[in-house]
């Protein structure tokens, strides 16, 4: 930030309104919300010792690797639900810079963000996980590829399913623009919360499927407990 800037508008805390060093988040606030430990790589689920856990050594889901920044916590949810539902894309900033610090982007050539159905998009005017991904795109100098994916089947919402029927309502929901994904081999999906990893899975088998990606990771901001 410019320091004339700096000085006629001291950062503020979005979540406390306290003055705060920089970020516009208090990093002491920031330093408490829960991360996950001792989890399975792959899948983010927790694991003894922090090994590929039992479920994905028996059926390997379609990403090979999960990094999130956060468990899903109460100050997190205030930021990731004012963005997507109270239109702050100003958060959208924070949750990218937040995210970026905490991830290993080695060998990732691109990045793609996971789509929202035009309706909503319409209905809300932006693509939170866009908005997130491209502040992440910029923090680790990774290109975000847009339009490579697009969701074909507007899945009604998803928060009282459980893991087989999200899978179901997944189902043929996404479209893949092979042409943007040529030659890559090995890529990250950006959402705002994991929580069953139905929608990662859906989307990185159709991208295995179809292109030359060999390697995909998800990343998101929050995962469920
Ligand atoms: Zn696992």
């Amino acid at each position: 930030m410019h320091w004339l800037e700096r000085w006629l508008l001291p950062p503020k805390c979005v979540l406390t309104h306290q003055p705060c060093e920089d970020r516009d988040i208090d990093a002491k606030l920031v330093g408490e919300w829960p991360i996950p430990t001792s989890v399975c790589p792959q899948c983010c689920e927790p694991s003894f010792d922090a090994k590929v856990c039992g479920r994905c050594l028996a059926d390997a889901p379609a990403f090979d690797r999960t990094q999130v920044g956060f468990y899903f916590d109460a100050e997190l949810a205030d930021l990731i639900h004012g963005l997507k539902y109270n239109s702050q894309p100003a958060y959208a900033r924070i949750l990218g810079e937040l995210l970026a610090q905490r991830l290993d982007a080695k060998n990732i050539q691109a990045m793609v963000a996971v789509p929202l159905h035009q309706s909503r998009y319409r209905q809300r005017g932006f693509n939170q996980a866009e908005l997130v991904a491209k502040t992440v795109a910029k923090e680790l100098g990774i290109p975000l590829i847009k339009q490579a994916v697009k969701r074909v089947k507007n899945t009604p919402s998803q928060t009282h399913l459980n893991a087989k029927q999200r899978r179901a309502n997944l189902k043929n929901a996404f479209d893949i623009d092979c042409e943007k994904l040529q030659g890559l081999e090995s890529i990250a999906l950006l959402d705002d919360v994991i929580t069953t990893g139905a929608t990662m899975q859906s989307l990185a088998q159709k991208i295995k499927r179809q292109t030359s990606v060999e390697t995909i990771q998800a990343w998101a901001v929050a995962k469920t407990k």
